[in-house]
């Protein structure tokens, strides 16, 4: 079950690619936003890191709901409100014996949540382009290495969609043959925590 997930460490790898890669994603911001979303990042998840003593004592819903209202502390822009609330739809959703397929049943939710938070849907140039093919790949029973796999696919493949939704929307068509900055933080992200808990 996932009572049993070491919270340490995958606070340790969500900071650790967020880290690595914050000059890539303020790059990806930087052709179709305001060239902030790895600093943006880089600071929320720094400061989950701070806190990880804090955040390992406590049961695995009770630390996503913490984590989550961090986020909304910390990262600021459009996307902390939005990581912030999956964190804690995620906390709130997972039973505290969670197994394979009430993490995923929680983890749809979760999505939906950010959906309703940022009044959007797929398709639009956002996270949710790799949140919700995630989600579907939890729910059909996908391994955790397919799904870091078709993450990184899903986040390439919003590079020729136009925005909708967020600051590279005011772009418009210009807003094409771009990745998503967003969908490529939550790509390193289910990335770093299929490999943590493969
Ligand atoms: P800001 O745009 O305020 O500077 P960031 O640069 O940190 O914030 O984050 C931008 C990312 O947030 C986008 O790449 C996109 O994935 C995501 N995003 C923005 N608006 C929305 C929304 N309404 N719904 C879902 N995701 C969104
Ligand atoms: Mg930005
Ligand atoms: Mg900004």
């Amino acid at each position: 079950t996932l009572a049993s997930v070491d919270i340490r460490s995958l606070v340790e790898a969500c900071a650790t690619t967020i880290s690595a890669h914050a000059d890539e994603l303020t790059t990806l911001d930087q052709a179709i936003g305001d060239a902030d979303h790895g600093y943006n990042m880089k600071r929320g998840f720094d400061a989950l890191l701070a806190d990880v003593d804090t955040l390992a004592a406590k049961p695995l819903p009770d630390a996503l709901k913490a984590a989550g209202t961090k986020l909304v502390m910390t990262v600021g822009g459009a996307s902390g409100p939005l990581f912030g609330t999956f964190l804690m739809a995620l906390g709130k959703e997972l039973p505290a014996d969670a197994d394979r397929a009430t993490f995923a049943a929680a983890f749809g939710k979760a999505v939906d949540a950010v959906a309703a938070r940022g009044k959007s849907e797929k398709g639009q140039k956002t996270m949710l382009d790799v949140f919700y093919p995630v989600r579907d790949a939890l729910v059909s029973g996908t391994s955790d290495a397919e799904i870091a796999a078709l993450a990184d696919q899903a986040a390439e493949a919003t590079v020729p969609l136009k925005a909708i939704r967020g600051r590279a929307s005011f772009l418009g068509d210009r807003s094409i043959g771009h990745m998503d900055p967003g969908s490529r933080s939550s790509a390193l992200l289910v990335r770093a925590v299929a490999e943590t808990l493969g």
